[in-house]
């Protein structure tokens, strides 16, 4: 029998080989019967936890203070921004009953929640002396999405972090949007070891309500992108209707500047499991791993003393805060090994009573699959050590993925050939709405979307865009989306 339980080659079918991961790891259930909404299963849940975590830490650092908003939004709330509930009417889950009585106002499932917090800030913000005033919860969201459901990359539920913040000033905003950004990059390339690029997204692709939207795109093999984080410039769309003022230095009453940020945790666990799987299955970074140190006990039936120096580690390395388990269960070494891999358990620790003789044991590492002799005594050190290591290795490996993904083209051709195998990017008219036409004739024509023009780094268009041959003035992405 084989002990190798996943073999899939995740170069050449990285489709299958996430959709196989996710049941075989068993990340998430689909089989639960609402159409869109799926079982998030414990291995999954774990990894996320820690996610969120960091997430949230960073948030704090930054001023931002954590809220529990009510799941339902009065449909009167809902409605006042125009675009917005033009935008995301039909993606709304709507509560029309209590019991067996007709509600007298429809309460809408948050599909996110601008409407819910804004009209609190309406309340709670008087004076310029409140602000900035920044805020966030975590939460899940609800949007009934009509397109084809894949596990943690689209359903009808996820879960997420949204920020609301308002500003006196317009600049002050566009401030924290950098910061934002900068959020993303040090948690999730800094923790999460994905890299992204960053994006002003087009006018015809910002969010409902918003005067522009910045957001995050990971690259997984396969040279498709999957959306990370978005943050957006709300400007005083919202503060207008939602009556959100102070009044300033010379007692003026003024609207507020707001901006929402929204990194969805579900949706980055899949980039993380598409960036770091190999061909055995799963790969996490030390940080996030669901289960950090598996230990496997080599002949514990027959030698008490083995198990018992597995449990001494285990409390050992616990103390510090470290996941730790003992597999003891009846299978041969060989098929944990295999099992533990597939999970993507970064450290595997074994002891077999040779290595107890020598106060010795060996420590295998998931991201380069070598195995070092460790002296028991250095373990938490040895541990601690190879973890930071192998988080650092997996970033690199991701990194030399990210080279050579981008190919320039001159043509809507040339792009067709590179979508889906990787970005395009081309010289463009304009990322206006005088733009979208040109955009439509790339999109229909490749099968790409455009994602917009980079703002992590600086680049200047010259020559003509690609599609009208009028005088460029962006130079845009175009990549197949998840
Ligand atoms: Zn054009």
């Amino acid at each position: 029998m084989a002990d190798n339980i996943f073999n899939i080659s995740k170069e050449k079918n990285p489709s299958e080989w996430f959709t196989e991961i996710v049941k075989v790891a068993e990340l998430a259930d689909m089989r639960y019967g609402v159409k869109g909404f799926l079982v998030f299963q414990p291995w999954s849940v774990e990894a996320m936890e820690k996610m969120f975590i960091y997430l949230e830490k960073n948030l704090k650092k930054r001023g931002h203070k954590k809220y529990w908003f009510p799941a339902l939004i009065p449909e009167k709330n809902f409605t006042l921004e125009g675009d917005h509930v033009e935008g995301f009417t039909p993606e709304v889950f709507w509560v029309e009953h209590a019991g067996s009585e007709l509600l007298e106002e429809r309460l809408a499932l948050r599909p996110t929640s601008e409407t819910a917090f804004y009209s609190m800030f309406a309340m709670w913000i008087r004076s310029y002396k409140d602000l900035p005033f920044k805020t966030y919860q975590r939460a899940n969201v609800f949007r009934y999405d009509t397109k084809m459901t894949r596990p943690f990359l689209r359903s009808r539920e996820f879960h997420w972090i949204e920020t609301h913040n308002a500003f006196a000033t317009e600049k002050e905003a566009y401030d924290n949007i950098l910061g934002d950004m900068q959020t993303t990059k040090d948690v999730v390339f800094g923790i999460y070891g994905v890299p992204t690029m960053v994006f002003k997204r087009p006018q015809w692709d910002k969010f409902p309500g918003a005067d522009n939207t910045y957001g995050a795109d990971a690259i997984t093999p396969g040279g498709r992108v999957i959306q990370q984080p978005s943050t957006h410039m709300l400007g005083q769309n919202f503060s207008k209707p939602f009556n959100v003022t102070f009044t300033d230095e010379n007692e003026k009453e003024q609207y507020a500047y707001l901006t929402c940020y929204g990194p969805c945790v579900s949706r980055m666990f899949a980039s993380v499991v598409l960036t770091h799987g190999d061909d055995k299955g799963l790969r996490f970074p030390f940080e996030i791993a669901p289960l950090q140190v598996i230990i496997i006990p080599i002949l514990a039936d027959k030698e008490p003393k083995i198990l018992k120096e597995c449990e001494k580690i285990k409390e050992l390395l616990e103390k510090d805060g470290i996941s730790v388990e003992i597999d003891n269960s009846s299978k041969r070494p060989g098929e944990k090994f295999y099992f533990w891999e597939m999970k993507g358990v970064p450290l595997r620790i074994e002891i077999g009573p040779r290595d107890l003789e020598k106060k010795k044991a060996l420590l295998y590492r998931r991201d380069n699959g070598k195995k070092i002799e460790i002296e028991i005594k250095n373990i938490k050190s040895e541990v601690v050590k190879n973890g930071e290591a192998l988080s650092k290795n997996l970033k690199k490996i991701a990194e030399k993925d990210f080279v050579g993904i981008v190919k320039d083209c001159k043509t809507v051709a040339e792009i067709k050939k590179v979508v889906g195998k990787g970005i395009a990017r081309a010289n463009f008219c304009s990322c206006g709405m005088d733009g979208e036409k040109c955009a439509t004739v790339i999109e229909k024509e490749s099968g790409g979307e455009v994602r917009g023009t980079r703002i992590d780094i600086n680049e200047k268009a010259k020559g003509k865009c690609v599609v009208c041959g009028k005088a460029a003035k962006e130079i845009i992405y175009i990549a197949k989306a998840y």
